[in-house]
Formats: C-alpha cells, sequence, structure tokens
C-alpha cells in the first residue's frame, strides 16, 4: 500500500519553442488506498502523468514519491505498480493461467507451487476460475478484461493504474465492469489510479477526481464537488455534459 505525491511535476516533449508541454507543473497528493479518477479531453496529459507515475516516462521537472521514497531514479519494476491499458495484450499462444502467471515468474522467488497457489485464488476472486486452461482468442471481450485486471492483481502492486481500461468494450460490459473494478478495488485496499475521458465513467467510480486540461490541473475533488461546485468554466462545461 502507498500514498502518492507528485510535487511541480513537468513533462516536455521536444526542445525550445516546438517543445509540447504535456504535462505543465502538477502538484497533487493521493491517499492510501484512494481510488483517483484522472480525467479530462483528448490530449490533456492523462497518459503522460500516468506512465512519469509508473516510470516509463521521465518527467522533466518535479519529483515523484511513492510512500516515502523518492522515485525519480527508479525504473518501471522498482515501483512496485501494475499496470491495466486500453490495449491489455494478452499472449495469445499461452493459456490464462500463463498469462497470469508469466509475470510472477519473472519477478519473484515463488516456488512454482505457489505461484499456482497465487494465480488460481486470484483467478477465481475474478471470475474466470473455470478459464485457466483456455486460450485468450476462446475468451469474450469481457472475459479477455478480467484476465489483464488478473495478471495485473495477481502480483500484489502497491499501486494501480489504468488507463482507459474499458475503451475497447461495448456499452453493457463496460457498466458492468466498472462496478466490478470498483468492488475489486474497495476489496484489495489498493491505491488506484484511473484514467478516463468518459465523464460518466468518472463520476461513478471515483473517490475523487483529477480534472485535467492541456496538461493543467484545474480541479480536484469529490465528484460531487466538481459537479456542483466546478471552479471553472473548463470542469463545469466538461463535466457538465457527460457523453
Ligand atoms: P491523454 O492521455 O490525455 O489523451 P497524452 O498524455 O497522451 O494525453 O498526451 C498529452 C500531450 O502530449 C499531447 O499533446 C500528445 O500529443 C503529447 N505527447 C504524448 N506522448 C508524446 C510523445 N511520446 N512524444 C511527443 N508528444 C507526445
Ligand atoms: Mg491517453
Amino acid at each position: 500500500m502507498a500514498d502518492i505525491t507528485l510535487n511541480n511535476v513537468t513533462k516536455r516533449f521536444g526542445e525550445g519553442g516546438d517543445a509540447i508541454l504535456a504535462v505543465d507543473d502538477v502538484s497533487l497528493e493521493i491517499e492510501d488506498g484512494e481510488f483517483v479518477v484522472f480525467v479530462g479531453p483528448s490530449g490533456s496529459g492523462k497518459s503522460t502523468l500516468m506512465r512519469i507515475v509508473a516510470g516509463l516516462e521521465t518527467q522533466s521537472e518535479g519529483d515523484v514519491y511513492i510512500g516515502d521514497t523518492l522515485v525519480n531514479e527508479l525504473g518501471p519494476r522498482a515501483r512496485d505498480i501494475a499496470m491495466v491499458f486500453q490495449n491489455y495484450a494478452l499472449y495469445p499462444n499461452m493459456t490464462v493461467e500463463g498469462n497470469m502467471s508469466f509475470g510472477l515468474k519473472m519477478s519473484t522467488e515463488l516456488s512454482d507451487s505457489e505461484i499456482e497457489t497465487q494465480v488460481t485464488e486470484t483467478a477465481e476472486m475474478m471470475g474466470i476460475g473455470d478459464l485457466l486452461d483456455s486460450k485468450p482468442g476462446e475468451l469474450s471481450g469481457g472475459q479477455q478484461q478480467r484476465v489483464a485486471l488478473g495478471r495485473a492483481i495477481v502480483r500484489d502492486p502497491n499501486v494501480f493504474l489504468m488507463d482507459e481500461p474499458l475503451s475497447n468494450l461495448d456499452a453493457k460490459l463496460r457498466t458492468t465492469m466498472r462496478t466490478e473494478i470498483n468492488r475489486l478495488q474497495n476489496d484489495l485496499g489498493v491505491t488506484t489510479l484511473y484514467v478516463t475521458h468518459d465523464q460518466t465513467e468518472a463520476m461513478t467510480m471515483g473517490d475523487r477526481l483529477v480534472v485535467l486540461d492541456h496538461g493543467e490541473l484545474q480541479q480536484v475533488g469529490t465528484p460531487v464537488e466538481c459537479f456542483y461546485r466546478p471552479v471553472n468554466q473548463f470542469v463545469a462545461g466538461f463535466i457538465g455534459s457527460p457523453s
């Protein structure tokens, strides 16, 4: 478990006058166990911020702490973070069991039987316990998404990052998965940063919202605060017009 602190984090792509300011001086504290939704239009810097927290991208300026540890110099593996992306590429030739155990086999000292136990328990929790011998191609979209989530959770990370994990699913399944992700996060109590451009998703899922536009933090607050007390025109317009 861990809280996360961003101090004056800025990210530029490119040099000089042509540089793109993807993240503009963002400071933020996320509490241990909190579910925070980063929301904003396309290009507002959501994914870049996630990648910075994950250690997949290095900020141009500013500090990132996970717990009390300054992680600026730490690579992704050392940060003990699990990520789920929109294009959750499962290994097509491996079974569900293989997909879920692969990362564990690479990164832990656990014995094969300990890994098997952990994978089985997680799969059962995710409702895919009977699919362990199937290949991804044999699964529905929702089942594949559960495997992707299970593969991330099985590592028992400190922090969970999800970047538009549901955008490839149809509307009905998206609604179901929102509830499932919320319930799962609640059960695990793991600090979760969740990215979406979908206002409905943000309003229904987050303990707090971080509203971004053009890389700048616009408002941080509960969904109710952002909806009823937007701090500016942008937040009012964006949150007030669900897609
Ligand atoms: P979002 O996830 O909110 O859609 P991004 O973080 O992907 O936004 O992008 C923020 C801005 O940074 C955009 O203008 C995007 O074009 C730019 N950007 C993102 N990644 C790169 C990159 N690797 N190289 C150059 N520009 C990038
Ligand atoms: Mg993005």
